[in-house]
């Protein structure tokens, strides 16, 4: 065993691609399957195993319209254009790699118990009425037929029956074997320390195994982007969540249904699995699992289903959301040639990345993005920002 890792750490990463990918997330995956599929080489630099960053601890809903928020017009166009994507882009994954990716189809619930949160919930379906998007009030006795093991005080529902969820770390496993398959290669435990440049452009990545040269270079390094364009300011963040999972009956599951609450949400997987998230917290790169953290998980999801008090703790985990400045993605040049940005997805990375495969291979093979991604470019930034304009 000593011996196999050894080998992979001294495995050199010299080389030459089209596309050097940074970040082997969902994002930098699905860039880089897209750009096989259009005949582009394409190698992905991973710090650490493919999936194992946001990627690793999202709950995988597809939450187009459930997560929308006041004063986020702008980013329904892109959610809705990525959410019909995500069909098609499930079936030619799960086809191409014969892995499950676990997408389930049964939409998404938002329950309220007590009076004040049906006011608040009737305001929240008012808000998605005024973005055009689609909703259905359900009674609470409605909501409780169709999710039996709802607490009984549960009074009114929104359902949106288009917010579907898959499994990230299974989407991430098809992804890994169908870039593979394509001919990609990536280097897992293998952290790019700088960008190469020759003749005022970045010209590929360096890491301790060597230089990798590339055309172009994707920086789709999730949180962590900021850290390999030291000097510019890329305006993205970690915003730390924590999760936990237990474990339903298989045959006889505690929920179908995706439920909200105002506090949490609740994500049943295909395997059994019940993912409760998620904190939202300013905390910097700090990956504690905190008591407080956890217990209020816990007393939420059990305020709503009281059963889940007998099931049994799977896992609990952390990740780093990439938060932008106006919580939306960032996508193309940033200020150097050579040199393009996926990144800034914040707590959309699974919903969004059909559609930032896209925008980022559209760049690539044909100069120019198409579509609602044309809004999400750093330009955005740089309109109230003269820090902005820094080279690298
Ligand atoms: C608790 C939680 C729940 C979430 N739930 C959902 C959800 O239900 N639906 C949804 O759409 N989104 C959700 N998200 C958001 C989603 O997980 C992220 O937006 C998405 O995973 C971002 O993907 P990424 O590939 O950009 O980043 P990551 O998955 O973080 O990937 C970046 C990769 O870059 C690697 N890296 C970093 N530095 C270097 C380096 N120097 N060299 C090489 N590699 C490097 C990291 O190791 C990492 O693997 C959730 C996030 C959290 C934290």
């Amino acid at each position: 065993m000593d011996k196999i890792i050894d080998l992979e750490r001294h495995r050199t990463a010299e080389g030459r691609a089209d596309v050097a990918i940074i970040g082997g997330g969902i994002i930098g995956l699905s860039i880089g399957w897209k750009l096989l599929q259009a005949g582009k080489s394409v190698a992905i630099f991973e710090r650490d195993t493919i999936g194992s960053g946001a990627t690793r601890a999202a709950s995988g809903m597809l939450a187009a319209n459930v997560e929308v928020e006041p004063a986020e017009d702008d980013l329904v166009p892109l959610t809705l254009a990525s959410q019909e994507l995500w069909h098609g882009f499930a079936r030619e994954l799960e086809a191409e790699s014969g892995l499950t990716v676990d997408y389930r189809d049964h939409g998404t619930m938002i329950v309220a118990l007590s009076r004040d949160e049906v006011d608040r919930l009737r305001f929240r379906q008012d808000l998605l009425t005024r973005l055009g998007l689609t909703s259905e009030w359900l009674s609470g006795s409605v909501a409780r037929e169709r999710e039996p093991a709802l607490r009984p005080s549960v009074s009114g529902a929104i359902f949106c029956k288009q917010d579907h969820q898959v499994d990230a770390r299974r989407v991430a496993a098809a992804l890994a074997a169908v870039f593979r398959k394509a001919g990609g290669q990536i280097f897992e435990n293998t952290p790019v320390t700088s960008l190469e440049r020759s003749s005022g452009r970045v010209s590929g990545v360096v890491t301790e195994a060597g230089v990798f040269s590339a055309q172009t270079v994707v920086l789709a390094a999730g949180a962590w982007s900021p850290q390999l364009v030291p000097g510019f300011e890329l305006p993205v963040r970690p915003l730390k969540g924590q999760s936990l999972a237990v474990r339903m009956d298989k045959r006889d599951p505690a929920l179908t249904h995706i439920v909200w609450t105002e506090q949490i949400h609740m994500a049943p997987k295909g395997d059994g699995r019940l993912i409760i998230g998620a904190s939202v917290e300013e905390r910097g790169f700090d990956a504690a699992n905190t008591a407080g953290g956890i217990f209020a998980l816990l007393e939420a999801a059990r305020r709503v289903l009281p059963s889940i008090e007998e099931l049994a703790i799977d896992e609990i985990w952390t990740g780093f959301r990439p938060t932008s400045l106006d919580d939306a993605p960032i996508f193309g040049e940033i200020g150097v040639d050579g040199l393009i940005v996926a990144t800034g997805h914040h707590r959309n990375g699974i919903l969004l990345a059909p559609v930032t495969a896209r925008a980022i291979s559209d760049l690539i093979l044909k100069g120019r993005m198409d579509g609602p991604e044309t809004s999400f470019t750093l330009q955005r930034f740089r309109k109230n920002s003269d820090r902005m304009t820094h080279g690298l």
